[in-house]
């Protein structure tokens, strides 16, 4: 029952989902002892090194320059405040550092080799690096995992047929080739996606088929519950119950046995009790620090009050896979090759994302 597969099928993924809660939770807590540790829990700090004026235009983002959402834009952060952001972290227990730049997608030049140096900055530190810095080339993956990265973030979001909804400004096959070129590395991938966006349980089911067919699956997936932020498209949208998200992570859990289940936004609408159901049905990994990007995010020492309440320990670093090794700019053995993806979608239009694109023209 817990063997790995990639052939799962939206109707299986929908039978489990809708199980009796008891049930759906014996069985995933059942996978998850089998695969991992249950009182052991990943803590990843979350940074993000720049923030806002971004040109896509997903539905549920802030930093998206075409909302009014009040997100106060910077400039990319140097190396050092970087690392120092990192040494932070890892005394407050986090074993890794994932950072987040507002981009379509990475452009070699002056910005990305001073993102690689952060990349070789907190390898040194002895903890797991990821980035999530959108579309990256298979020169790009080649680049940041020469620096010693860990691993890259790029969700899926929802099932094919809903992300149509929430971003036009690319397709879900750019987000296949971008893990694919990370894919072609030995960086691991993470990629999950949001629940609450207005989806049915169908697409939360699609999502699930798309990860699960990967080959190798993810070796970590974030669920997040949508925090909707006034000025997005989605600003609207209710929050989604404690139910769902037990429901989705007990659901990720058993589909993805191996991979790390990533509680992430959302967690402060979220009860001790109710946080405590999904680490049982299966999560093993948390967002740590008081911001999630933009958006805000339980407070460390709250967090490690909780762990302590339910004896849960901090993972140590490289327990899943072991330190990539940093090769130093000056010993690079790829060049950048200013590669540009293609814009996929241009005729592509949602209209509740121009009706949030125009509200914010007229507020600025
Ligand atoms: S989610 Fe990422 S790519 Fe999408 S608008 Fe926000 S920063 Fe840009």
């Amino acid at each position: 029952m817990s063997e790995v597969r990639h052939n799962w099928t939206k109707e299986e993924i929908l039978e489990i989902y809708n199980r009796p809660m008891m049930d759906l939770l014996y069985d995933a807590a059942t996978i998850h002892r089998k695969q991992h540790d249950p009182n052991v829990v990943q803590v990843s700090t979350l940074l993000s090194i720049k923030t806002g004026g971004c040109s896509e235009d997903c539905g549920y983002c802030p930093q998206a320059a075409r909302y009014h959402t009040g997100v106060e834009g910077n400039d990319l952060m140097t190396v050092n405040q970087v690392k120092a952001q990192a040494l932070r972290a890892r005394e407050n227990g986090s074993s890794r550092v994932c950072m987040g730049a507002a981009w379509r997608n990475v452009k070699d030049g002056p910005e990305f080799d001073q993102v690689l140096e952060m990349v070789r900055g907190i390898n040194k530190l002895d903890m797991e690096v990821c980035c999530t810095l959108g579309m990256v080339t298979e020169n790009q993956a080649q680049r940041l995992a020469e620096a010693g990265l860990y691993a890259y973030n790029h969700n899926l979001d929802s099932s094919e047929e809903y992300y149509k909804e929430v971003i036009s400004t690319r397709g879900y096959q750019d987000r296949l080739d971008t893990i694919g070129n990370v894919r072609k590395t030995n960086v691991t991938v993470c990629s999950g996606g949001i629940i609450g966006m207005g989806e049915n349980v169908e697409d939360r089911a699609g999502m699930l088929v798309a990860l699960s067919t990967l080959n190798p699956q993810p070796e970590s997936t974030p669920i997040n519950a949508l925090v909707a932020v006034e000025g997005t498209p989605l600003e609207e949208e209710k929050p989604v119950s404690i139910w769902e998200m037990v429901r989705m992570v007990a659901t990720t859990r058993i589909v993805l046995p191996e991979t790390q289940v990533r509680l992430s936004a959302g967690r402060t609408q979220m009860s001790r009790e109710g946080q405590a159901m999904c680490f049982f049905a299966g999560a093993n990994s948390i967002f740590a620090g008081d911001k999630l990007l933009t958006t805000p995010n339980p407070d460390v020492n709250e967090d490690m009050k909780m762990f302590e309440l339910l004896g849960l320990n901090p993972q140590k670093p490289f327990t899943k896979k072991v330190q990539p090794q940093t090769v130093e700019a000056t010993d690079s053995k790829f060049e950048a090759l200013g590669e540009k993806p293609k814009w996929t979608r241009p005729e592509h239009k949602i209209e509740r994302n121009e009706a949030a694109k125009a509200k914010g023209k007229l507020v600025k």
